[in-house]
């Protein structure tokens, strides 16, 4: 999952992103609405955690342009406890929910994990298809019935691929999944990753298409 974080409290933005990368998010992190505006319109994210108060370009006026150009990311504004206006039009324009400042960091990852699931049109919060199922919230992975420990960087790729069945996506989208702006990404993450959840959960859990990706296939 990759995350679009736009703060311009230092001290709360560090702490959202440490929290966010522990949880094995990849974040890119934004201080300006500017500079917001313009990442979430160039880049695919799964969720845009938007504060309101910002320098160059308010939060609500990039939920506007952002809805006014169809951009369905999921958003979760951020408001201090007596902006109860801004959060009103930030909810009619588009938001998907709200957490108020300050905030519990366990609340802020549920809020987001519910705010994905709704996206993905589930109410549940396990990931399942066929013989794999995925708990977002405790990240227990099965397969067949068995249970594995996977890495957070593994449970985040195979997250990705399970989000949708059937589709392939290639060495560049898992490595968007994976990576926030300032990590480096290392040359061969990706097939160190699958190997790891191939080895934990069996060869056959994700399929390799050649030249072009990865993909778990659709259950029948
Ligand atoms: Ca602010």
């Amino acid at each position: 999952m990759r995350v679009l974080l736009v703060e311009d409290d230092r001290m709360i933005g560090a702490a959202v992103q440490q929290a966010l990368s522990d949880a094995a998010y990849a974040v890119d992190w934004t201080t300006d609405g500017e500079q917001a505006l313009a990442a979430a319109l160039a880049q695919a994210y799964d969720l845009v955690l938007l504060d309101l108060g910002l320098p160059r370009r308010d939060g609500i006026d990039v939920l506007r342009q952002l809805r006014a150009r169809d951009a369905r990311v999921p958003i979760l504004i951020v408001t201090a406890r007596d902006e109860v206006e801004d959060r009103i039009a930030g909810l009619d324009l588009g938001a998907d929910d709200y957490v108020l400042k300050p905030f519990d960091v366990q609340e802020l990852l549920a809020r987001m994990r519910a705010v994905v699931r709704r996206q993905g049109g589930s109410a549940s919060p396990l990931l399942t298809n066929g013989a794999i199922t995925l708990d977002p919230v405790t990240r227990d992975v099965s397969f067949e019935g068995r249970s594995a420990a996977l890495s957070g960087r593994e449970f985040t790729l195979l997250q990705a691929l399970l989000v949708r069945p059937g589709a392939i996506l290639s060495r560049q989208e898992l490595e968007e999944r994976i990576y926030g702006w300032n990590e480096e990404v290392e040359s061969n993450t990706v097939e160190v990753l699958i190997h790891g959840i191939r080895r934990k959960l069996g060869p056959a859990v994700i399929r390799n298409v050649r030249g072009v990706g990865w993909r778990v296939d659709r259950a029948a």
